[in-house]
């Protein structure tokens, strides 16, 4: 495996980064999770943006420009030889001294990793996920901004913990006032009489590039959408519930905190919109290696 680290390809063995680097320290910095699918890089540049838009919001410089940016992320799939992979890239405040303060930081730290996708198994997919609604809330965005994909994970590990203690691979989390906010790492959609719903993004939520996806897959089929704000009585009383995120793409969910979602089966919208998103990932996104489109052509 090569390691995009810092201006150099290395093998994972020298993928090292500072004791010092505040990432590290105080989980300041920002990151992306990236699907590369059939040879492109599904909606890299949203995934840019979203970084680019999180380093702003934390007055965090990154040193390379997005056009650079997105080709390390493609040479790091070329040199891995990956035509379908799971990318992280970060970008951390870089090495400081040990106080908090990032203007002791003189220079962001970038690192690209391409590697195969750990799923969840296609059972799981086929039945749907059984979940619990976790008691730790999810951050207020007057304190840590949800919509910044930060190093800072602890928030969403919190609720993971939950998950694990109760035996289940997701839970919901909610906001600070008790409306439905999002998972640990996928957001939420409901589908109540037809209408497919996601809590909006000013709930407090990392706006997922997935679930944008996903939103404009809907409107494409007619299907009528709303970001709007919904309780558990709406998740417990859905027609169909599911989950969307970069590795999980979308997921049916048939149980939560002990309750059927309608029938239990995963639903058919859902199915429908399963299958259109696979469509987009064959077409959407740069190709890694431009020669193979050229010879497609
Ligand atoms: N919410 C959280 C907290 C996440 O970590 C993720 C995964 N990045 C998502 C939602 C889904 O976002 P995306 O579709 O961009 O992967």
């Amino acid at each position: 495996m090569i390691i995009y680290l810092n201006g150099e390809f290395v093998p994972r063995e020298q993928a090292v980064v500072s004791v010092f680097d505040h990432g590290l320290l105080y989980g300041d910095g920002v990151f992306e999770g990236i699907r590369a699918y059939h040879g492109r890089v599904f909606k890299l540049g949203e995934h840019l943006d979203r970084l680019y838009e999180g380093a702003r919001a934390i007055d965090l410089q990154i040193p390379v420009n997005k056009e650079e940016m997105q080709e390390i992320v493609l040479e790091t799939l070329r040199r891995n030889n990956l035509r379908d992979a799971y990318i992280r890239l970060v970008v951390t405040r870089g090495v400081g001294d040990l106080g908090l303060d990032p203007r002791k930081c003189p220079k962001a730290f970038i690192f690209c990793i391409a590697a195969s996708i750990v799923l969840y198994p296609d059972e799981l997919y086929e039945k749907g996920l059984s979940v619990i609604t976790a008691s730790t809330r999810r951050n207020i965005p007057t304190a840590c901004i949800p919509r910044v994909k930060s190093l800072n994970y602890l928030n969403n590990i919190y609720a993971k913990l939950e998950a694990n203690l109760a035996g289940m691979p997701e839970a919901i989390m909610l906001n600070d006032e008790g409306y439905v906010a999002e998972a640990t790492g996928d957001n939420i959609f409901i589908v109540r009489k037809g209408v497919l719903i996601t809590p909006p993004s000013y709930v407090g939520i990392l706006e997922g590039i997935t679930r944008n996806a996903v939103l404009d897959l809907a409107r494409e089929k007619g299907i009528p959408v709303e970001e709007k704000l919904f309780t558990m009585f709406d998740v417990y009383t859905a027609d169909e519930v599911f989950f969307t995120g970069t590795a999980a793409e979308i997921i049916p969910c048939v149980n939560v905190d002990g309750r059927l979602i309608a029938d239990g089966k995963p639903g058919k919208l859902t199915w429908e919109l399963i299958a259109a998103f696979r469509e987009l990932t064959k077409v959407d996104g740069p190709l890694i290696s431009p020669a193979e489109g050229a010879s497609k052509q």
